[in-house]
């Protein structure tokens, strides 16, 4: 898990010129999945070695061109509760707005971190104008180029020195978040999970700030729910916008282990919902898809069923070796086979395979379908193995790695897959040189 940053500021600032030029640097270099529907929105970066998660508040406001005023104090207020530091963009071509004004209010009297940084200088004249904003009474503040990337490295370097240490939650227990849109059933599962609050045997401090794992044992089996006070407090604001959910769910997906995405059978598996699919999937979190509501549906035939489930297999693709199961919170239907999946997810996740079983699954799969020629050159992979991260990556070793294709490394994902259970867990394939 990481730190989150969130920025924030009017329309037409550049917020999402300067996200994207954050977040393309990295992905370019780590994503191993192709081919996804990606969140503009969110993502992860790094700088100096800190790794870090960015928000792009704006990104989230419908018609985000005649925003009203009351959207962006909410998004700021929300960022100003989530977020461990907070980027508040101007700029320095419009000057100082009456909206910029009003945030500024809000963000003086936050006690986190704030760096006000004025946009779209481009050249050493307009470095002249960015005075102004001393005017926002905010102190100091950094200039920066969204478009031609100057002054954003200074700004990165006093971000990422205010951010807080996060490491990894000591405790071997599989930490469930359950997550998904407003009014999926998330409070009533839950409630419907610990039964009454005698089932909480301990509070766990989180390592930033609130208590976030709240320690259950039921069913017969011990896990954490993660954030379940952030989801049963009610929000005071509505909470109809994607922006809010995601806001929510990313700060409960980064301490997880397994996210339980739940979403309303009446309703179905909407963009919303995949947003929040990926996010997870981003994460390397392992996921079970719970369709609740059951109960409202009508026809049940064996075929309902299967349809549903082919649509959302149709939405998740190339990964869709999720489970789905069909529940009811509200008669308790499948409630204890959704937490063994849950349970049975975070085991796959946590599987080592030895380098010698996996080498004699794999090489001979290998040999029987070897990668095919690319430019004339041929590939051979010698050896494989599972690296020792905290989720499933496997390297393969060639002579040649950069000749392997995409479809290629789809492939062994599919017939890892096939032989080993990963049921659940998103996995990485690189191809190592050797
Ligand atoms: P957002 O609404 O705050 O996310 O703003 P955008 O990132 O969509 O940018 C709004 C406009 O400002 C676009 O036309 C960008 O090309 C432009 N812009 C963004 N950053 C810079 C910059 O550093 N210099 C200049 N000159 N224009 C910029
Ligand atoms: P949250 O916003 O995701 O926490 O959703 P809530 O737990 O507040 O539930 C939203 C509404 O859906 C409430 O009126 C619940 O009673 C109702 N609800 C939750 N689960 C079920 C279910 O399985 N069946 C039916 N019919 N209603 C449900």
């Amino acid at each position: 898990m990481s730190a989150i940053v969130a920025i924030v500021g009017r329309p037409n600032v550049g917020k999402s010129t300067f996200f994207n030029r954050l977040i393309q640097r990295r992905e370019a270099i780590v994503d191993a999945v192709s081919g996804v529907t990606r969140d503009r929105h969110y993502g992860k970066s790094d700088w100096n070695g800190k790794e870090f998660s960015l928000i792009d508040t704006g990104g989230y406001v419908v018609g985000s061109d005649d925003v009203f005023e009351q959207e962006i104090d909410k998004q700021v207020e929300l960022a100003i509760e989530e977020a461990d530091a907070i980027i508040f963009m101007v700029d320095v071509e419009s000057g100082i707005t009456g909206m910029d004004e009003d945030v500024s209010k809000l963000l003086r009297r936050v006690n986190k971190p704030v760096f006000l940084a004025v946009n779209k200088v481009d050249n050493a004249m307009r470095a002249e104008d960015a005075v102004e904003f001393y005017n926002l009474g905010l102190g100091d503040f950094f200039t920066l180029s969204s478009i031609n990337g100057s002054g954003t490295g200074e700004l990165l370097d006093a971000v990422v020195k205010v951010l807080p240490e996060v490491e990894e939650e000591e405790s071997n227990l599989p930490r469930f978040a359950v997550v998904g849109r407003p009014n999926a059933g998330k409070s009533s599962f839950i409630n419907a999970l610990i039964g009454e609050d005698r089932y909480i045997v301990t509070d766990i401090a989180g390592t930033t700030r609130d208590s976030i794992d709240t320690k259950y044992n039921r069913f017969g089996f011990e896990f954490n729910l993660v954030d379940t006070a952030g989801i049963r407090r009610k929000a005071k604001v509505k909470e109809d916008l994607e922006f809010y959910s995601v806001m929510r769910s990313v700060r409960a997906i980064e301490h997880s282990d397994v996210c339980l995405l739940l979403l309303d059978a009446t309703r179905g598996f909407d963009g919303q919902v995949e947003n929040i699919f990926w996010l997870a999937q981003r994460n390397n979190k392992g996921i079970v898809i719970l369709v609740n509501k059951w109960d409202l549906v009508e026809d049940k035939e064996t075929n309902t069923i299967k349809h549903y489930t082919d649509k959302i297999k149709k939405a998740i693709e190339p990964f869709t070796d999720v489970p789905i199961l069909f529940i009811s919170v509200l008669t308790k239907q499948r409630i204890f086979k959704a937490i063994e999946t849950a349970v049975e997810v975070y085991n796959n996740r946590n599987t080592k395979i030895p380098t010698r079983k996996f080498n004699d699954t794999m090489l001979p799969i290998i040999e029987n379908y070897p990668p095919p020629a690319y430019k004339g050159k041929f590939v051979k992979i010698k050896f494989c193995m599972q690296l020792p991260t905290p989720y499933p990556q496997f390297a393969f070793f060639c002579n040649l790695p950069q000749y392997v294709r995409e479809p290629y490394k789809r492939y062994l994902e599919n017939k890892l897959r096939e032989n080993f259970d990963f049921s659940g867990v998103p996995i990485s394939v690189f191809m190592r040189k050797k």
